[in-house]
């Protein structure tokens, strides 16, 4: 069983740890102490009033909102992407590396991916331009919906914190 210092919590949510890292921070072991520690810096850093659910990235939250109650999927400019159980990549701005030259400003020369077999695609928040994730699928693979977290089941079984409110 690990435990992590306040200098690692500090850096999870100034999002220098991936994501994988993050995760494993938040969920081995079962700690809710932990969970709530997290959720309350990243809360300060952000200047609304919504509360933070579930953090699906440095700079994406699901949250429930002050005045309705209503999950949603939120950027930390405040920008609404959508309901928390949509896709919010099919709410961003995209951006498409398919071609030879937009390839070559992210890869090394040479070392880039034939585009007639891999893309790039970029997810950006239109508010505030911050690139929310980026996926290499073949080019004609559909939009990819990373994960549904399941959320009740995180609150009950891993962090055993009472549920935040819903309104649907
Ligand atoms: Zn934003």
């Amino acid at each position: 069983m690990s435990t992590y210092t306040s200098e690692q919590v500090k850096n999870l949510v100034d999002g220098k740890l991936d994501w994988d890292t993050t995760l494993r921070m938040l969920s081995m072991p079962k700690d809710a102490a932990r969970f709530q520690l997290y959720v309350q810096a990243l809360q300060k850093k952000l200047d609304w009033a919504d509360r933070i659910v579930l953090p699906l990235s440095p700079h994406m939250f699901i949250v429930q909102q002050s005045k309705t109650k209503k999950w949603v999927t939120q950027c930390d400019c405040g920008h609404v992407f959508c309901d928390y159980r949509e896709n919010w990549k099919l709410h961003a701005n995209v951006y498409v590396r398919d071609t030879d030259e937009a390839m070559a400003e992210v890869y090394p020369h040479l070392m880039a991916p034939d585009t007639q077999w891999q893309v790039y695609r970029e997810y950006y928040c239109p508010k505030c331009g911050t690139m929310h994730d980026v996926e290499a699928p073949t080019p004609w693979y559909p939009v990819i919906h990373d994960f549904e977290p399941d959320i009740e089941a995180f609150y009950t079984d891993w962090v055993k914190l009472p549920l935040p409110e819903r309104a649907d």
